[in-house]
């Protein structure tokens, strides 16, 4: 049996793996577009601050690793432009600009996703820049070096935008962020969201929320983002207001879409078509609090998906239960963690959420280098469960939200979550960790 794989990286080269170690005989194929397979993209930031350290370093495991001790055959360079579902082939073009033609029993579609860019005038401009691949990290790494960037324009304010805010000043790089909506991260609670930017502007960062961009102009040696408020110069601009998914060549082949334009996908990682499967930043997933699809492009959910497809093919019938939307990120010296839902998407599903915000300390009282943490936790009124936690602070919100992200597969009320049983010793939190003394508070309200 054949099967294919278009995309080469996080959900790709899993499946591919696995599906090669599951049943050695199964002669499976990956076409990937660019000639980086199998790399850390989430490390990219942390690279790009240290300008000794090579972009190659990011590489997991190399194309030859691929081909010579696991017998998958991994053609780079090969770009799928077409499915024909009806004949069961793949189609496109190498770099050497041959056409080529495959055929398959069965197929993975992972495709990954694009970086979002406005399709506003000078987007186009030298300079201008996104950092989705591997191939991304090195351009901006050498714009940098090339160019002796002393400042830059952050387009956007995700977590890759925060990032690598930090990232540029790790390189004494000045940096001005700058996005169209006004609030600053309208997926956190208020408190905490505050409490994210003082850090962020304590690092001489500033941050422009509310200023509608209507181009970017190459002035002399800079660019200039210009909005009809404010004009901001630097000579890179790095563009990250989110990714979209590479869903093209599904739609082409008439296979059903899902939230955010994502492949749809069953609990099996099937698509609408019986031999074809999607995986990763391309496809959908349920999510475990609301049952509903979502689309939440993440690492761990791709790795994970390309193992349940290989498992699918070779026969090992497996579904998955969804995401809970657990998400971390650092930003200078803060940790920022959330899992499930926040209030505002909480009422969108049709729950009725209370929430609480609560600041408490991260270590016993009075133990030396207690630092603050600030916690907001989600209940529905109606049922009484656990929805949703967001914690942040300078150590232990990160490890600490897997505890509530753990709770929401479990489908737990606050109340039994009020009632865990989690370790206590002075250097690491009070005698009540904090998700507790957050979870007894929201009781109060419930
Ligand atoms: C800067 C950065 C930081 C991140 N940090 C984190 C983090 O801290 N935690 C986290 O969970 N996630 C993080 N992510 C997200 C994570 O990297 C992605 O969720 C993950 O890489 C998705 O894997 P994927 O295989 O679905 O897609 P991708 O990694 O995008 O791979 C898709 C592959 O398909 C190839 N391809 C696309 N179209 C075609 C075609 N037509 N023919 C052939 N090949 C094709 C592409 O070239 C690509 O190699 C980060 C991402 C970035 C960019």
């Amino acid at each position: 049996m054949g099967f294919v794989i278009i995309g080469g990286d996080a959900a790709g080269m899993s499946a591919a793996s696995r599906a090669k170690r599951n049943q050695h005989d199964l002669d499976v194929i990956v076409l990937e577009q660019t000639t980086d397979v199998s790399y850390s993209a989430c490390g990219m930031p942390y690279n790009i601050a240290d300008a000794g350290r090579e972009i190659e370093d990011l590489v997991v495991r190399h194309a030859e690793v691929f081909r010579e001790k696991q017998g998958i055959d991994l053609r780079t360079g090969h770009r799928v432009e077409s499915i024909d579902r009806k004949k069961k082939t793949v189609a496109g073009k190498n770099l050497e600009g041959e056409n080529f033609m495959i055929p398959y029993d069965r197929l993975l579609i992972a495709t990954g996703g694009s970086p979002i860019v406005p399709d506003l005038p000078g987007f186009d401009l030298p300079g201008v820049m996104a950092l989705k691949s591997l191939e991304d990290g090195r351009k901006i790494k050498e714009h940098i070096r090339a160019r002796d960037v002393k400042k830059v324009v952050i387009v956007g304010m995700g977590y890759i935008a925060l990032e690598m805010c930090e990232s540029l000043r790790a390189r004494n790089i000045d940096v001005e962020m700058v996005k169209p909506r006004p609030i600053f991260l309208p997926w956190m609670a208020g408190e905490l969201a505050s409490v994210v930017r003082e850090e962020i502007e304590s690092h001489g960062v500033k941050i422009y929320a509310g200023h509608t961009i209507e181009r970017v102009e190459a002035v002399e040696n800079n660019l200039k983002v210009i909005c009809p408020d404010l004009e901001l110069q630097g000579q890179m601009v790095l563009v990250a207001i989110g990714v979209s998914p590479n869903s093209e060549l599904a739609a082409k082949a008439g296979l059903e879409l899902g939230p955010s334009g994502s492949i749809a996908v069953d609990r099996t990682l099937k698509t609408t078509d019986e031999n074809i499967y999607s995986a990763g930043d391309c496809a959908d997933a349920y999510h475990v609090v609301t049952g509903q699809k979502t689309w939440v492009p993440l690492a761990l959910r791709a790795n994970r998906a390309g193992w349940a497809v290989a498992d699918n093919v070779t026969g090992i019938k497996t579904e998955l239960e969804g995401i809970a939307g657990s998400a971390v990120f650092k930003v200078f010296d803060l940790q920022v963690a959330r899992t499930g839902l926040s209030t505002a998407e909480a009422e969108k599903s049709g729950f009725d959420p209370v929430e609480v915000v609560v600041k408490t300390r991260s270590r016993a009282h009075a133990h030396p280098g207690s630092t603050t943490m600030h916690l907001q936790i989600v209940g529905d009124k109606k049922s009484g469960r656990l929805l949703g936690m967001q914690i942040v602070g300078k150590e232990g919100a990160v490890h600490r939200i897997k505890a509530p992200s753990v709770a929401l597969h479990s489908k737990m009320t606050v109340e039994a979550f009020s009632q865990c049983d989690l370790a206590y010793a002075p250097p690491f939190s009070p005698t009540w960790d904090p998700m507790l003394t957050a979870a007894n508070q929201l009781l109060k309200k419930l």
